[in-house]
């Protein structure tokens, strides 16, 4: 069979690897649509510390079980189900958290094999009817996107800043609306992609200089309810603090450069305004699930963002059109 191995940073080959073959408590599938997001540019680019190459690549993956055809979903962030984050229902946070196209091979390939600790912690989702492998492959980006506005409280009523007009943004955009949000604003620094981003997903306003001025005019000088910063941005952070209300909710959603993490903070800011920051790190085998349901019942349509399908021999391609933020979503089709 064909797939895509990450063999050290810039070099990801499209090779033949042998067919493999399913142990007790696996389950093997034939992959139909593995999607590419900003996570795979970084690891093509720089490798990850949890790869160990060669490793196929590959985390948003949808396909057909082997021998049943049955359509499903497979989870990314593997948690181990027994720790005390575990137990305490606080999956996302595991510190034994391992990860699909990272410490196990991924979905860029044609066959692929879910680990047993992925069937252990309910990680292989039914693809409802009417729901195409691409839009479940999604699934999982959307889950995290999910984890992200629960922490942030994301409700009835809210004005939410989306800063980062990426896939991660377009999807905050739609959670956002579907959970009952007054109005969303997406900001980005690049005109083209915000213009791309916003044809898609039609914010309230779309925001491309000066965000924290022209959030504070659009809200009447009161600020955001809820923040989220869907970029590797400290910058777009430090303008999150500044353009929250008060008793708002800041979601530093995107992580920052390993080697530059470090922000300004006024802390009085926080301290009167009775600001919340929150975290986001990945989702659980429960957001999946969920992240499926909410575009089985379309109340967060995804059809429309996956705006290229490429082969596997492809893959380059589809992570240089990620790279440039000229595309909302690229799958893959092995
Ligand atoms: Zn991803
Ligand atoms: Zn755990």
């Amino acid at each position: 069979m064909k797939v895509a191995r990450f063999h050290a940073p810039g070099d990801l080959r499209v090779e033949e690897a042998p067919e493999p073959t399913a142990g007790p408590g696996e389950l093997k599938i034939r992959v139909r649509n593995c999607s590419t997001c900003g996570t795979d540019t970084k690891i093509f680019h720089h490798g990850h510390h949890h790869i160990r190459p060669p490793r196929v690549m590959g985390h948003e993956i949808a396909g057909e079980v082997v021998g049943t055809g049955e359509r499903v979903q497979v989870i990314a962030a593997i948690p181990c189900g027994s720790c005390e984050e575990c137990r305490r229902g606080r999956m996302t946070v595991c510190p034994n958290q391992e990860s699909m196209g990272y410490h196990y091979d991924g979905g860029f390939a044609e066959y692929m094999i879910v680990p047993a600790k992925v069937m252990a912690v309910d990680g292989v989702n039914r693809i409802p009817d009417g729901v195409s492998f691409a839009e479940a492959s999604v699934a999982e980006p959307l889950a995290c996107v999910l984890n992200g506005q629960e922490l942030a409280r994301v409700g009835e009523g809210d004005d939410v800043v989306v800063m980062g007009a990426g896939p991660i943004g377009c999807l905050h955009v739609r959670l956002a609306r579907a959970r009952g949000a007054a109005r969303v604003f997406l900001v980005d620094v690049n005109p083209a992609r915000l213009a791309l981003a916003a044809a898609m997903v039609q914010p309230d306003a779309a925001i491309d200089a000066d965000p924290v001025e022209q959030v504070l005019k659009l809200t009447g000088g009161r600020g955001a309810d809820v923040v989220i910063t869907a970029a590797a941005s400290g910058t777009a952070q430090e303008q999150a603090l500044r353009m929250a209300a008060r008793q708002g909710r800041v979601s530093f959603f995107g992580g920052l450069p390993k080697d530059d993490p470090i922000i300004a903070c006024d802390s009085n800011l926080v301290h009167y305004r009775e600001l919340t920051i929150v975290g986001a790190n990945g989702s659980s085998p429960a957001h999946n699930a969920r992240a499926l349901g909410l575009i089985a019942e379309e109340a967060v349509p995804v059809a429309d963002l996956i705006t290229h399908r490429l082969g596997l021999s492809q893959v380059l391609e589809a992570i240089d059109l990620v790279s440039k933020g000229v595309a909302i979503k690229v799958t893959i089709e092995p």
